[in-house]
């Protein structure tokens, strides 16, 4: 599910939250990363040590929530907008969660915005009632108020033009296709210059510049691009890619060829191979 669709298990959110009794006392980071993928940011930006050192840099990042003070630092350094600070210490029916944000324009405080699920579902509205963004926390922290009792289901939001919440019509749907009709762009709202491979470099846009062109298969544009060829080996742009080609092409996502893995599956030090192995 995780790979396939982006979105996140119930059973892994449970697992990432800290005790009821830690929830309860102030804000916590809520570090929704679980592919390993060789990052760590997160984890040696903590002033406080509350993510625990990785020895391999592939490692999932563990909080230890009693260190944690909240500050956003490691919500701020995260390439991969995974972390979220929460605080449902209020001792009301709302509750304060802190979204990383890197469109613009930033929302200013006291704006209302739509808050929406993880897959872009609109929840609620919700009042923007803190921005962030400094040195050591380079992407801007959007702090929304929200309803305590949707806090966990949470996790963007959208601005509301006009008075209307305008809705997004991404496809938040990875099966369904969409076909950029003779003459016109591809119909998404992702832009062209999203990175869809952090390790190599690759947009949004070389890919689909290159399904235009008839490479069809998350192999083929591996090989012509390198999408896929950095440390996370796809990890993270493979699925990526296999979605754009299916919306691309009206392939359903199911049928689309995936890249092809190869040993080993991880990074692995040079010292391995030194050692015996
Ligand atoms: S919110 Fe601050 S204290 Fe908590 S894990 Fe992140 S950087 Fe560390
Ligand atoms: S993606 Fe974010 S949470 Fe995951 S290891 Fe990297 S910095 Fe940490």
């Amino acid at each position: 599910m995780l790979i396939r669709t982006g979105i996140v298990t119930q059973e892994l959110i449970e697992k990432a939250l800290p005790s009821p009794e830690r929830r309860a006392q102030g804000p916590y980071a809520m570090i929704e990363c679980f592919q390993e993928i060789p990052c760590n940011p997160c984890s040696i930006s903590c002033p406080f040590h509350a993510i625990l050192p990785m020895e391999d840099i592939n490692e999932l990042p563990q909080l230890v929530p009693e260190l944690c003070t909240g500050c956003g630092i490691c919500a701020g350094v995260c390439p991969g907008l995974a972390i979220f600070i929460i605080d449902e210490s209020k001792g009301d029916e709302k509750g304060l969660i802190s979204i990383p944000y890197e469109f613009s324009p930033l929302p200013q405080k006291g704006d209302v915005v739509m808050a929406v699920d993880r897959e872009g579902n609109p929840v609620e509205e919700a009042q923007v009632v803190r921005v962030v963004q400094s040195k050591k926390i380079p992407t801007p922290l959007v702090t929304l108020e929200v309803s305590l009792s949707k806090i966990h289901g949470i996790r963007f939001f959208q601005p509301i033009k006009n008075e209307e919440y305008i809705g997004d019509d991404r496809n938040t749907n990875p099966t369904t296709t969409v076909e950029p009709k003779d003459g016109e762009e591809d119909t998404l709202e992702m832009a062209d210059e999203t990175i869809a491979c952090r390790c190599e470099g690759i947009t949004l846009g070389d890919i689909r510049r290159l399904i235009h062109e008839g490479y069809t298969t998350v192999d083929e544009i591996k090989r012509i691009s390198r999408a896929g060829m950095g440390p996370c080996q796809a990890r993270t742009c493979g699925p990526l890619i296999a979605q754009e080609i299916a919306r691309m092409t009206g392939v359903p996502i199911e049928e689309v060829d995936p890249s092809l893995h190869r040993p080993p599956t991880k990074s692995l030090p040079l010292a391995f191979f030194m050692e015996d192995n």
